[in-house]
């Protein structure tokens, strides 16, 4: 089987960061426990590597972040995810003092600035209704009008006409398209003007351009928590090929695997380098 690996592949710059900001934090504090607002970053092994350094998670799918924040001892540590969190989370660690380190990716924080510093131009937010960074761009931007591209509906309009979009960072072309030509029957002046990182957009378009060439299948590795990475398998899908996901090497070897000539390996912004050649020498080794 011929496995084409599609680049860039492990960590993005901000899953890096977060890690490494754990990692300090953890040197820092070595007999404290440590509280991960969240999912640090989106996929199972990185979030379990974690845990077995110590650090405690405060999973937003057992009850809302702000009360589990809320719920912590006075002077505690906490790790705030790279996915942004609402500013009514600083005000709560500052009133309990907690000692806090903030893994926000510089990406998510440069779409935040810039609705900021154009507050007045009438801005609408592009993104998935319940993801971390879209919540919490809402509440940070009240100001904004909100376009989830779950339902394909416009749930908030700005107060004034919308002249600018923005987005959630790891959505696909073709979502953030579908999103402007809704926009813009409402709003015809409406320019995107930030939004896909690096990170996202070059994963998508390395992909397609793979997939333009013609292959049997395409494998993605990475979680169903990680947004970026269910866009690629959206990608690989809307081309028709047999397309399949899984977290890591242990759930690419439950697959029942006819045998392929030519297939595709890509990965999202959230596996490691490590588990992506893992299964890059599992898929070789199928065809020997
Ligand atoms: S996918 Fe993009 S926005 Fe998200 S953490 Fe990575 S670099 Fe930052």
């Amino acid at each position: 089987m011929e496995v084409i690996l599609v680049r860039p592949t492990g960590y993005c710059l901000g899953v890096t960061s977060a890690i490494r900001l754990g990692l300090q934090a953890k040197s820092e504090h070595p007999s404290e426990t440590i509280f991960m607002l969240g999912l640090l970053v989106h996929n199972e092994d990185a979030v379990a590597y974690m845990r077995s350094l110590g650090f405690e998670i405060l999973d937003e799918r057992n009850a809302p972040l702000e009360e589990q924040l809320s719920n912590l001892e006075d002077g505690s540590i906490v790790l705030f995810s790279a996915h942004g969190h609402p500013e009514s989370f600083d005000a709560i660690a500052k009133k309990k003092n907690l000692i806090v380190y903030d893994a926000t990716c510089r990406y998510v924080k440069e779409n935040l600035d810039y609705a900021r510093a154009h507050a007045g131009k009438g801005i609408v937010y592009i993104g998935a209704k319940g993801h971390l960074e879209a919540e919490s761009f809402r509440q940070n931007a009240a100001f904004s009008g909100f376009y989830d591209v779950k339902s394909q509906s416009l749930l908030t309009r700005p107060p004034m006409d919308a002249a600018i979009a923005l987005t959630q960072t790891t959505l696909s072309e073709e979502d953030i398209e579908l999103a402007l030509e809704s926009l813009r029957r409402e709003y015809p002046q409406i320019k995107l003007e930030k939004g896909r990182c690096h990170a996202t957009s070059s994963r998508q378009e390395a992909l397609k351009k793979e997939l333009q060439k013609g292959v049997d299948a395409a494998f993605i590795i990475g979680s169903e928590l990680s947004s970026n990475t269910k866009k690629l398998r959206d990608i690989a899908q809307s081309y028709g090929v047999k397309t399949f996901m899984a977290l890591n090497l242990e759930e690419l070897k439950k697959l029942d695997l006819p045998r392929y000539c030519r297939v595709i390996l890509a990965s999202g912004a959230s596996t490691s380098i490590e588990e992506v050649r893992r299964c890059q020498d599992y898929l070789v080794s199928l065809s020997s």
